[in-house]
């Protein structure tokens, strides 16, 4: 864990402040749940404050109490400058390099003159002026009530920052089941239940929200499920005229890796998902146990996250990123054997 320069960060929020709260690029339940809650919590604290994330969500987060509110840099260019540049500070949330923004909002950060704050829980963090990183902690927004306690203001928790907080703590630990759920986790969500959020229908929101032609590309994805058991790995693939041919939406791909993770004996699954506009091969790596998909996705894919959940990208065809990806297998053999006993 590493804690930063928040005794200096509390005595600067003293005064009111105009704040900017960003998120990484393609923001999942974490990053739009922790923005803004802290959105919410520092607005009642009497700060100004603008979520900017770089471009959408999926439709299944754009209930979330604030979420009109939110900038997105792609769509509201002139806005989104207008904010940072009369902001004193900017708080990153959920992602721990300026690059995890895109190329067109990393160039604006990176001449932002004034000081950054971090909360976040991937590994290998930016060094920044102020920054709360812990990779035990199972999700950013975990970490904003966390930061919310230290400065003894967990009654200000009010039923909209409990709703956003719960949705991301419930996204990024797979509904409480993955191994970072801890009894802190369940004792919070405890808490966020009594303080307003309404655990049913935020899981209705996110996870029955489907569309007729998601389920239909769910199901191409499954048919094209491939199981290499040698190795207890399994990958999907989908290509661009798959995406086409059910009317992909931002959003619809999310959590299709886990059914490869479901598979009895398999402990590695990966989905790659070819993307014709930015000619990348956009991948996401599950694992269980000690195998850490965050060294393998850094060796071998230029991307990380976590030890059991990471992204990375190819440049190469399907093809050609299917092979590689199946020869490098052979090398963790032994890695992927001894990772996780059922
Ligand atoms: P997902 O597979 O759901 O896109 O991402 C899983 C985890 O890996 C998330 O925590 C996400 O922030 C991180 N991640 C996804 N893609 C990349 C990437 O290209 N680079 C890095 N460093 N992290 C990524
Ligand atoms: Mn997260």
């Amino acid at each position: 864990m590493i804690l930063k320069g928040f005794e200096e960060l509390k005595r600067f929020l003293e005064k009111p402040r105009n704040i900017v709260i960003v998120g990484h690029r393609n923001p999942d339940g974490d990053a739009m749940g922790s923005t803004l809650a802290l959105k919410h919590y520092l607005g009642k604290k009497g700060h100004d404050c603008t979520v900017v994330v770089p471009n959408d969500s999926p439709d299944f987060l754009h209930w979330l109490p604030g979420s009109e509110t939110t900038y997105r840099f792609d769509w509201q260019n002139s806005q989104s400058h207008r904010v940072i540049s009369n902001s004193d500070i900017i708080f990153l949330l959920d992602f721990n390099a300026l690059h995890r923004v895109g190329s067109d909002m990393e160039k604006t950060l990176e001449k932002y003159p004034n000081d950054f704050a971090m909360i976040d829980h991937h590994q290998q963090p930016d060094d920044v002026k102020y920054m709360y990183s812990d990779v035990t902690i199972c999700s950013t927004c975990q970490m904003v009530y966390q930061f919310i306690e230290m400065n003894n203001d967990l009654d200000l928790i009010d039923a909209d920052i409990a709703t956003c907080l719960y949705t991301g703590i419930m996204t990024d630990t797979g509904s409480f089941r993955f191994r970072s759920t801890t009894s802190a986790t369940h004792r919070i969500i405890a808490d966020l239940i009594d303080k307003g959020a309404e655990n049913d229908r935020i899981h209705n929101n996110v996870y029955d929200a489907n569309s007729y032609n998601r389920l239909l590309l769910l199901g191409q994805a499954l048919s094209n499920l491939q199981i290499l058991p040698s190795y207890k790995t399994a990958f999907i693939t989908l290509t661009d005229e798959e995406k086409k041919r059910f009317d992909f939406q931002k959003g619809d791909t999310e959590g299709v890796v886990n059914y490869a993770l479901s598979l009895k004996g398999i402990i590695f699954a990966a989905i790659f998902i070819e993307d014709k506009e930015q000619k990348i091969i956009k991948i996401s790596f599950r694992s269980k146990g000690d195998f850490s998909v965050n060294k393998f996705s850094r060796n071998h894919f230029g991307g990380g996250g976590h030890d059991n959940a990471a992204g990375g990208k190819s440049e190469e065809s399907m093809e050609k990123t299917i092979t590689n990806f199946t020869n490098l297998l052979s090398e963790y053999q032994s890695d992927l054997a001894t990772s996780y006993e059922e």
